[in-house]
């Protein structure tokens, strides 16, 4: 029998779908790295969502492991280059998240825009500071969008119907830029992977304007990052991108907190560079530098942003579709247990 581990909370109904298969599923959602170095060796495959690190060490320890399924997309907590020298087939489910993703973005937005926390707060607290909460609206600003995959997209698509100018810079229209370079995980399936008509027709959808990182910098209002971690895009806000930001603008990350620098975050905030930031991932999580986080002007949440019934139920249905269809292959000789 094809025995699956699954080491973060998944949906249900995929992991039915599994059983349905005749798979052994267990449930360890909380397991450690510890344990599970000591387990993953008896197991044909690994679920996880962002939480569990399946390191090149522990891939190569662990003898009979086939495949490791990523219940969403940010797959920077796998080692890909160390599982395939293994033989160990990485696959993730992309499409399945990124509307809920691109929902909370939006609601960071707002909520920084607003001071939607702090005025909740400050209600509960029984005060009436009406006069002392001033915003400002999205209509005719400027949103700078860092990476228009899916979730940009998205974010794109709902911010042009506030009104909003949008500015895009992405690796995949820097003529510079070789196509090897660009860091489409290199496990996607031909499904999940955008094709450029699709990305140029969404830009013409919100009369996007493509400029260099550089400019987009300069002319944001608000700037939503939406690129995978890699080495490349690891701390690609930093004290010099900060001092670039001509506008004062509001940050938005929903897609990975390496992305910044938060030590440099932390002293935008403070100086001003920038007005404020919404935040659902954090270099650490559960993240540590509790003083920048109580900033009146940043909000906060605890990486939810695929955390949507709907959202943990469709991946966790694509997880079992793309599990099985791997298993379904003839050269797995697991084939003739399912
Ligand atoms: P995607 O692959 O569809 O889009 C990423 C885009 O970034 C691509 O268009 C790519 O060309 C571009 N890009 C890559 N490297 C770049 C670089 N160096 N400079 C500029 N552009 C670059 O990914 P997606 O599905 O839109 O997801 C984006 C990220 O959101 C994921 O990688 C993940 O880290 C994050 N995410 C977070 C959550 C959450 O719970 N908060 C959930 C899902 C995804």
């Amino acid at each position: 029998m094809v025995k699956v581990l699954v080491c973060d909370r998944v949906h249900e109904e995929g992991l039915n779908l599994l059983r349905k298969a005749n798979i052994q599923v267990d449930l360890k959602p909380n397991i450690t790295q510890e344990e599970l170095e000591k387990i993953m060796a008896s197991y044909d495959g690994v679920v996880v969502r962002s939480r569990t690190r399946i390191t090149g060490e522990l891939i190569e320890k662990a003898s009979n492991l086939k495949f490791v399924c990523r219940v969403g997309i940010g797959v920077d907590n796998i080692d890909i280059q160390k599982a395939r020298t293994c033989g160990v087939k990485v696959l993730c489910t992309p499409k399945a998240t990124s509307q809920a993703v691109a929902e909370l973005t939006i609601g960071l937005m707002v909520a920084v825009a607003r001071k939607i926390a702090y005025a909740d707060r400050s209600v509960k607290e029984g005060k009436w500071e009406k006069n002392v909460i001033k915003g400002f609206q999205f209509s005719g600003k400027t949103l700078g969008i860092i990476g228009f995959g899916r979730i940009g997209i998205k974010v794109a698509k709902i911010a042009k119907a506030f009104g909003m100018k949008i500015l895009v810079y992405d690796i995949v229209f820097d003529n510079k830029t070789r196509k090897e370079e660009v860091s489409e995980p290199p496990i996607l399936e031909d499904e999940d992977i955008i094709q450029e008509a699709e990305r140029i027709k969404a830009l013409e959808e919100v009369e996007g304007e493509i400029v260099s990182f550089e400019e987009l910098l300069a002319r944001s209002e608000v700037i939503s990052l939406h690129v995978p971690l890699t080495k490349e895009t690891k701390h690609m806000l930093g004290e010099k991108e900060f001092s670039l930001m001509k506008k004062k603008p509001i940050i938005i990350n929903t897609a990975r907190g390496a992305l910044i620098d938060e030590k440099a975050l932390h002293e935008a905030l403070k100086s001003g560079k920038i007005s404020g930031v919404g935040l659902d991932v954090y270099e650490v999580e559960p993240p540590k530098n509790l003083e920048m986080l109580n900033l009146p002007n940043v909000v906060c949440t605890p990486h939810i942003g695929a955390q949507t019934e709907e959202a943990q139920k469709e991946a966790s249905i694509e997880m079992a579709k793309k599990i099985l269809r791997f298993l379904d292959k003839p050269e797995i000789k697991l084939h003739e247990t399912i």
